[in-house]
Parts: structure tokens; C-alpha cells; sequence
């Protein structure tokens, strides 16, 4: 399999994809190496895992360097990626001993009752590319620490990420065979669905995410999805700072060139202030570097497959056809590389895929609306339902929106973020189950009910 870096499309390096025999290997290697696993005591588990996160902050330079160069990410953002990954590593090392501890529950007579949390066995771990280590480790490091061991499939476009992740957990002390990745494309990833794993923990596209439930339905196992977004961000008439909510609007839309899931998708502006919102937007929007994610400088880096230049264009195209206005960008850049300008289309409505399909892109449509009725018709006009936010000066006003949102996920003058103490959950075509939290630690173990007489 050929890594291709998108900034420059050339051939990084070639690395050996799996087979479904080498896959039935490495799944007969872990599945005695799980039961070591969860006879070690939860504390030196734990230990290892804060290895590796002490191994990732040492190593940093040199994984920033790859990440960059196999999906094209500016290289600060890289970096960025790897200190979120470590704030939520922290979360998972500072409270999972909370949270995986046995419980009583009753204590009284003759009888006494007790929860105690065991380990699922072993999971899938199949995962994106667009932050390959923050939705890695919202999966594998609450699975290790809860005594399960992990096949993990790092997306054929992050696999030298996959591969440093792999080395750097063996280097912590998890052993070879409680962690192993899984190299390949879709081939490899459908080997996975067809062993007889304990857990599939999915990232990825609505389309697969809807596949792996199907066909691993019949297993009855837990099953979780994080997956796309069609994300809505309301900004009502009364904000006081017309050019802040325009400045964190752009950066929810074009961060990691759109390629979040909780990117903002589509904006909806109150008519008062649409003209103001629209002019300190589309501003902002072409004073952004686009360029080499290498330089420090860069906003913008190339979007990491090429396939999704021609989608993006597509779009564009079919809100131009049905009255958006351009108002920067539109096309693919010229010379190598994939780049996407950033693009801004203004008159947006929802006859245009623009504001319907999710555009994984750095092209965002803006419409305007009479009131918050109306924008709430709109954000939900949606088959997703991962986040929405809403900007106001008034709590009370936002929160009216906020409580009609059917997402895992709202915003109060914030957007496109993730906090490792909360759940993190799509509803609808967004995804099933939730990973951070109390609840991404528990979602890694299974209850056992013990009923104590004598
Ligand atoms: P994708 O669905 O194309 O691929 C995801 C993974 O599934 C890859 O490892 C891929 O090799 C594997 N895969 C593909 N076909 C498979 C099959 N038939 N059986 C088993 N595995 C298969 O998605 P992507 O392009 O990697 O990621 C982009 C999507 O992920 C976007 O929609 C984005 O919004 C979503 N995403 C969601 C979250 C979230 O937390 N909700 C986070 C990141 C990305």
C-alpha cells in the first residue's frame, strides 16, 4: 500500500497490508494475551498508559512530523493534536480507577450486593484519519485500561500514525499481545468484522459506520459509532462582537481544512446583522494562508484524499446553479498537491447540497433567517446529529435552541470542541453510543451482578 503525502502527492513510503491470514494471527495471539491483560492489576495498567503519555510529549517533533506529512494537516495543528490527545489521556489515567472500582450497592441483612466491571474482551478499534490520534484514543486507551486487549485499524490514509502509536504503546509496557495494529484499507477492516471480536468501536463515515452494524449485528455485541456531522452554528442579532463570532465561526469551518466531524458546517445568521456577519466573514476568509502545512505560517493545508476535491467542487457548483454567491475561492488550487481554497458562499439555502450533505471540506454556506423559529427549523432539517451551536448574548434565548437540538452535543458561544470530561456522541445518522467521560470508560467494561448471602 503506497502512503502518498496530499501536499505534494508523492510517494512517502510503501508498507505490507494485512491479510486476512496474518489478521486470524494476530487475533489468536491476543486472545491469550487479554487474559493476562486483565489478571494485571489495574494500577500497573495504568502506568503503562502514562508511559505513553510521557512517550508521546518526548516524541512529539518527530510525530507531528509524519502526521503532517500523510494527511497534510498544518504542522501546528499537529501538534495541537497531540497535546488534546494528552489532555484526554490525562482525563482517562486521573479517573478511570473511579469508574472501573466494584460498587456496593447494598449492604444489609442477610444479603449483600455488589457491581463489579469486567472486561469486554477483545475489540475492534476501526478509526479515521482526520485526527487518527484523538479518535484513536477515546477508544484504545479507556479499552487497555479496562483489560481488554485492541485490533486496531488505522485508517489507510494515518497508517504511519497507526504504526507510531503501535511502537510507542510497546515501548510503555503493553505487551505485544494485548495491542496490535491491523494495516489496510476497507479488505482489512471487513477481516475484522468477520472474526468473532467482543466489540467494535467505529470511526468513520455514516455510510461504513451504517455497514460494520449490519453485518456485526447478529454477533450481539456493543457496538459504537462516531460518526459525520451536517454541523448547524446560529449566530442571533444580539451578539455584541459582530467580528469574535465571525472569527470563531471561520475557524469552526475551515480548522484541519473542514475535515472535523463537529467542523461547522453551515452557519445561519439573523437578518439585523447579516450583512455585518457576512463582510467580517468573508474578510477573515481571504486573509488565510493556504499552502505548505509544513510552514508554521499555513491556515490551511491540502485536504488529505483526492477524491473529495471534485466532491467539494461539486458542491460549489450545484449552490452557484441554485443562486449561492461566491464570495471566495471555489476551486481546487492550481499545481500539485490537493488543495481546496477556502470558499464562501453567501444566499445559501437548503436546496443546495452545500448545506445538506456533509462537505468535509473548506467550503461553508451562510443563510439568512427572520428568527430563532426559523433557524430552528433549519439546524434540524438534518438526517444528522452530532453538535449545533447557538451564539447570543442571552443564555435563556440560547437555550431555548439549544434544548431543541436532537445532537449529542450543544454550544453556547463556543463551537467545534471536544472535552474529554463530557460524553461524546452522535445521535441519528451522527452515530450510537458515547465515547470520553465516565461513560467512554465504562463503555470498555461489562457489569457483573453479584448476589452475596452467608
Ligand atoms: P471511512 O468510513 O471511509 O473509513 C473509516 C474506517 O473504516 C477506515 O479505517 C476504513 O479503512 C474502514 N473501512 C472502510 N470500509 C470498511 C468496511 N467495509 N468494513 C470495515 N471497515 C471499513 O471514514 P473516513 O473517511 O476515514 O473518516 C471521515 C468520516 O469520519 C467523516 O464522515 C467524519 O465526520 C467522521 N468522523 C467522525 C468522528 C466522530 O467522533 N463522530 C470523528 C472523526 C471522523
Amino acid at each position: 500500500m503506497q502512503i502518498i503525502n496530499p501536499a505534494t502527492e508523492e510517494i512517502i513510503q510503501e508498507v505490507a497490508e494485512d491479510t486476512p491470514e496474518t489478521i486470524q494471527e494476530k487475533f489468536q495471539l491476543l486472545k491469550e494475551g487479554q487474559k493476562q491483560w486483565a489478571a494485571v492489576p489495574l494500577a500497573q495498567r495504568i502506568s503503562a498508559i502514562e508511559k505513553f503519555y510521557t512517550l508521546l510529549d518526548e516524541r512529539k517533533d518527530e510525530l507531528a512530523e509524519t502526521l503532517t506529512r500523510e494527511v497534510g494537516k498544518p504542522i501546528q495543528q499537529s501538534y495541537n493534536e497531540l497535546n488534546g490527545a494528552r489532555r484526554r489521556i490525562e482525563y482517562f489515567i486521573k479517573n478511570s480507577a473511579k469508574w472501573l472500582a466494584e460498587e456496593w450497592i447494598t449492604e444489609e441483612d442477610a444479603t449483600r450486593e455488589k457491581i463489579v466491571y469486567e472486561p469486554l474482551g477483545i475489540i475492534a478499534n476501526i478509526s479515521a484519519w482526520n485526527y487518527p490520534y484523538l479518535v484513536g484514543v477515546n477508544v484504545f486507551i479507556p479499552a487497555l485500561i479496562g483489560g481488554n486487549a485492541v485490533l486496531y485499524k488505522p485508517s489507510e490514509y494515518s497508517t504511519l500514525t497507526g504504526l507510531h502509536i503501535q511502537r510507542l504503546l510497546y515501548l510503555a509496557g503493553i505487551p505485544e499481545n494485548v495491542f496490535s495494529i491491523v494495516i489496510g484499507k476497507s479488505a482489512a477492516g471487513q477481516a475484522l468484522l468477520d472474526l468473532p471480536l467482543d466489540g467494535y468501536f467505529f470511526t468513520g463515515s455514516y455510510r461504513t459506520g451504517k455497514y460494520i452494524a449490519e453485518q456485526t449485528a447478529g454477533k450481539l455485541v456493543p457496538v459504537q459509532l462516531e460518526l459525520g456531522g451536517k454541523d448547524p452554528l446560529y449566530i442571533m442579532d444580539d451578539v455584541d462582537d459582530v467580528n469574535a463570532v465571525a472569527e470563531a465561526a471561520l475557524e469552526g469551518a475551515v480548522y484541519n481544512a473542514g475535515q472535523s466531524c463537529c467542523a461547522v458546517e453551515r452557519i445561519y445568521v439573523q437578518e439585523n446583522i447579516y450583512d455585518k456577519f457576512v463582510d467580517a466573514f468573508v474578510g477573515q476568509a481571504k486573509k488565510l494562508v493556504t499552502g505548505n502545512p509544513m510552514d508554521k505560517k499555513t491556515d490551511i493545508g491540502p485536504v488529505s484524499r483526492k477524491e473529495q476535491l471534485k466532491f467539494l467542487a461539486e458542491q460549489v457548483e450545484d449552490a452557484r446553479q441554485k443562486g449561492g454567491n461566491i464570495m471566495s475561492g471555489g476551486t481546487t488550487a492550481k499545481g500539485s498537491g490537493y488543495f481546496f481554497e477556502p470558499t464562501v458562499v453567501i444566499n445559501a439555502n437548503h436546496q443546495m447540497k452545500l448545506m445538506t450533505d456533509e462537505s468535509f471540506g473548506p467550503v461553508i454556506g451562510i443563510q439568512k433567517v427572520k428568527d430563532d423559529s426559523e433557524a430552528v427549523q433549519l439546524m434540524k432539517d438534518t438526517p444528522y446529529g452530532l453538535t449545533a451551536a447557538v451564539y447570543s448574548k442571552s443564555y435563556d434565548r440560547a437555550e431555548k435552541v439549544m434544548k431543541q437540538m436532537n445532537t449529542g452535543t450543544v454550544y453556547w458561544n463556543c463551537c467545534d470542541r471536544v472535552s474529554a470530561a463530557l460524553p461524546w456522541s452522535g445521535r441519528k445518522n451522527s452515530g450510537l453510543g458515547a465515547t470520553l467521560s465516565y461513560l467512554g470508560i465504562r463503555a470498555f467494561v461489562q457489569p457483573k451482578a453479584y448476589h452475596l448471602r452467608g
